[in-house]
């Protein structure tokens, strides 16, 4: 066991928690897992966060500082934001038409959907109301957001995670700009808080089997009757279908070709990344363990990692982007509402607007549907009709997020030639590192 990759301990920790939640479940010991189990989950979801802002402050200074050329940082950042677009956009455009040609909308029937539609309005419409209050604000809001007024009060909270990154960038810009004897007791500080830091994650993710069995036993006993998932199958395998075309086809096929990695060498990559996020279904939450899977073990030069992924994970979801397009469709084709190719398109252009401003927590891309509903004329109250599915959705959907974010590193990195080859770590010291035992060599 002990030697066992981390994946590996990973799955099967998920593997018993579905278990145990389920027999718990049979058992009736439902309250006994909320009390006594979900709080190691929470724990493990507080102690990801807990990391993220000191890891992003570190890793960004650090990363930033090393480029010791502005040139090179915007250069990185114009590709880095084309790049994303761009995997947005096509993830949209893949939804739609996997909507188009599988219609579940049609498949559902007039009791099924006035079940949903009166069993889940009370959660639809307090989901309404946190997008209206988003909805309310200027056209130039998200602009004025980025630049924090405090950067300790921007610090204090995870959901501000690019002012800090607008912080931690003006930050090192500066540092390469003084002179560089002034800036060494700087960089040098960042150097050693950056290797902490990674020691930490490596610490914390020792806990990470145990961490996903608990939150996967109490979303078994806290999820809702199984009668309504029947009926929203089709919809479900709808968003199923194309966030699997992103996981297993778009993505290894973009780091094979652009990276030369193998399809086993990509998956063994970033695989731990991916079942944090599908336990935790935040994108914010699994960054420590993006970064740290990704430039330890995928080759990406910790220059770019640091730079691409804190900005991928607040901003790139093509996984949201990809499951709004779905959802809005699904909604439409189940009120009987035919969408003209033009609103389709438009479509496009919200989905991708409205998952870059989710916050990468859990459900939060269904908050920026109602948005993209509210824009195609689409009944926002038919959000009620998915959300009895949302939250295993929202799992998947954080996985494509997640795989995205690290691929687009990839490319960038290749780019800038600061790929290192994928084969550079042997699997030995692969699996060796896997049990924390080894240092971080940077
Ligand atoms: N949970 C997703 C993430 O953190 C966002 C969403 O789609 O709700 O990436």
């Amino acid at each position: 066991m002990k030697n066992l990759p981390l994946h590996w301990k990973i799955l099967i920790g998920m593997f018993l928690g579905l278990l145990s939640g389920i027999l718990a479940s049979m058992a009736g010991l439902n309250q006994f897992v909320i009390d006594w189990i979900k709080p190691f989950g929470t724990i493990f979801i507080n102690l990801l966060k807990l990391i993220a802002i000191p890891l992003i402050i570190a890793s960004l200074i650090k990363g930033v500082s090393d480029l010791k050329d502005i040139s090179k940082l915007s250069r990185m950042g114009g590709r880095t934001v084309i790049i994303y677009l761009f995997t947005t956009m096509f993830a949209v455009s893949l939804g739609l038409i996997l909507v188009n040609i599988i219609q579940p909308g049609k498949s559902i029937n007039e009791q099924t959907r006035q079940d949903l539609l009166e069993g889940y309005a009370t959660e639809a419409s307090g989901k309404i109301a946190l997008a209206e209050a988003q909805k309310d604000s200027g056209p130039l809001q998200a602009l004025v957001d980025l630049v924090p007024d405090n950067i300790f009060g921007a610090m204090s909270s995870n959901g501000n995670m690019l002012q800090v990154i607008f912080f931690v960038i003006l930050f090192g810009i500066g540092l390469i700009l003084i002179d560089p004897k002034k800036a060494k007791p700087i960089t040098d500080f960042i150097d050693g808080l950056n290797e902490v830091v990674l020691k930490m994650i490596d610490m914390i993710m020792l806990a990470a089997p145990y961490g996903v069995f608990a939150l996967l036993a109490a979303l078994i006993v806290e999820s809702p009757s199984w009668d309504l998932f029947k009926g929203l199958m089709w919809y479900s395998l709808t968003v199923l279908a194309g966030l699997a075309i992103l996981i297993l086809l778009v993505y290894p096929t973009l780091a094979k070709l652009i990276g030369g990695f193998s399809y086993r060498r990509f998956l063994e990559g970033i695989s731990p990344a991916q079942l944090v996020a599908f336990s935790t279904s935040s994108s914010a939450a699994t960054l420590p363990v993006t970064m740290e899977r990704v430039h330890e073990h995928m080759g990406v030069d910790e220059e770019v990692s640091s730079f691409v992924l804190p900005i991928g994970a607040t901003v790139n979801m093509d996984g949201t982007s990809l499951y709004q397009g779905v959802a809005a469709i699904f909604i439409a084709q189940t009120f009987g509402l035919d969408l003209s190719l033009g609103a389709q398109l438009g479509i496009v252009f919200t989905a991708t607007l409205a998952s870059i401003g989710s916050a990468a927590v859990p459900s939060a891309g269904m908050i920026m549907l109602v948005i993209v509903l509210g824009a195609a004329g689409i009944p926002e109250a038919g959000l009620a009709l998915i959300f009895a599915v949302d939250r295993p959705l929202d799992m998947v959907r954080t996985i494509a997020n997640v795989t995205s974010d690290a691929t687009v590193s990839i490319i960038v990195a290749k780019s800038l030639g600061l790929l290192g080859s994928p084969h550079v770590k042997d699997l030995d010291d692969f699996y060796h590192k896997e049990d924390g035992k080894t240092t971080h060599e940077g």
